[in-house]
């Protein structure tokens, strides 16, 4: 596809270019984390060279550097995500920290007895086990929207499902076990019309598909920076003025209030409400370095190299004898979970370990979704812009030899 090379990604990327077992390194676990580029760590090198401060404090030079190094890295999430302000963002740890704190921060006001979240089998457990936790809380119920057989989530179910007494839905909008795109910004429609709060988990989207949340009806929206070539550590929520006004603190301390006195404390204005003490300030120095990297290559030549790449990695594994790829729902980016036939997946990702690929092997936080499927574990290949079809060659070559070697051959020793 004439606009994108991967050569272009791979250039900048220091550790594709390490060996592993002797073997070039051939990193097929996007989904788990991304690879960073030289422009994002030289960046968080070059703030704690030169730049180093705390933010929104004390009247000097560097730390009005720093804050403005800051609020650049909000505006940036908010045009990334196609938020109307940046006052929309909220900095977080990751995903995780983002749905927990919707929990604590919105649930906690809104949710009551009899009240329902829905949430499909489909999620990753850190978009369920915070709303089980509230619920517990609350004594709010948490119902699970299921599966059509070939991994869907079931939208006549969800229809159903839908009542007065709903008050949160909540969605991937690309799942980490099946690559699958649900049809957020329709489920997002279905769920206002009962006056449903819309929560989108874009953990797994970031990084392959434009978002823009005010198209897709969300209310909230969470990703992690680490699964968009930035640092751990960070992450954005946003959240619509109107559910940012729901909103109460979740922590208390510094950053985040107006004053405080034993008598009255009074609160930051949002987004700082959400702010209790010092941010990962390095980590949103990374998070602006790798979104300003992404703005280097053009979105739609991206989409179609990995949509290209997808196509021939699925066709690709289908050809090995008992690969079998989990989940057949048409549109699916990135992620490739599948099984192999007399091979138990981490003894696949063990053999391909000994071939410098990495892919993941387990639950993948998704329980539920691999029960839908009668298993406990798969092995998953994850895709990103610097991927080539020469490492989804060696990937299936890998496999084949894994396949002739027979049952057991991936096992690890001792
Ligand atoms: N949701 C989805 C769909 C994910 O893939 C992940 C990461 N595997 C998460 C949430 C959690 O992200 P984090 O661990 O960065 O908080």
């Amino acid at each position: 596809s004439g606009g994108f090379s991967p050569e272009a990604a791979r250039k900048d990327v220091p550790i594709l270019h390490r060996t592993v077992n002797g073997h070039p390194l051939v990193w097929l676990d996007n989904g788990a984390t991304t690879q960073k580029p030289r422009q994002v760590i030289e960046a968080v090198s070059a703030y704690y060279s030169a730049a180093n401060s705390n933010i929104h404090r004390g009247a000097h030079t560097m730390a009005r550097e720093a804050t403005e190094l800051y609020e650049a890295g909000r505006a940036a999430v908010a045009q990334l995500l196609g938020a109307p302000s940046p006052d929309t963002i909220m900095f977080v740890r990751g995903t995780t920290e983002a749905i927990n704190l919707v929990a604590q921060s919105w649930g906690r006001r809104h949710l009551g007895p009899g009240d329902e979240i829905l949430v499909p089998v489909l999620e990753h457990h850190s978009n369920i086990v915070p709303w089980q936790l509230l619920a517990d809380e609350t004594r709010a119920r948490v119902v699970p929207v299921p599966l059509t057989p070939d991994g869907a989530i079931d939208q006549d179910a969800y229809a159903d499902l839908l009542s007065a007494r709903t008050q949160l839905v909540v969605v991937s909008q690309a799942s980490n076990v099946l690559g699958t795109v649900p049809p957020v910004r329709e489920m997002a429609a279905l769920a206002h019309r009962y006056d449903a709060k819309v929560l989108v988990d874009g953990a797994q989207a970031v990084a392959h598909m434009p978002v823009d949340v005010q198209d897709l009806g969300a209310d909230f929206y969470a990703f992690s920076g680490h699964k968009l070539f930035a640092p751990t550590g960070i992450g954005a929520l946003f959240a619509t003025p109107e559910a940012m006004a729901a909103m109460r603190p979740w922590q208390g301390g510094g950053n985040m209030i107006d004053s405080v006195s034993f008598e009255r404390t009074t609160f930051a204005p949002m987004p700082h409400m959400m702010e209790a003490g010092t941010g990962h300030i390095s980590g949103v120095v990374g998070l602006l370095a790798a979104i300003d990297w992404l703005r280097g290559f053009d979105k739609e030549a991206v989409a179609a190299y990995e949509r290209a790449l997808m196509s021939y990695a699925q066709t690709a594994l289908a050809t090995v004898p008992g690969v079998e790829v989990i989940g057949s729902a048409a549109e699916r980016i990135a992620v490739l979970t599948f099984t192999m036939a007399g091979h138990d997946p981490a003894s696949v990702a063990n053999w391909l370990d000994k071939d410098g690929i990495a892919v993941r092997a387990g639950h993948h936080c998704a329980q539920p979704a691999l029960a839908h499927y009668g298993l406990e574990s798969a092995a998953r290949a994850s895709l990103a812009l610097y991927n080539t079809s020469g490492e989804v060659d060696q990937l299936v070559a890998s496999l084949r030899r894994l396949e002739q070697a027979g049952p057991g051959a991936g096992a690890a020793e001792g």
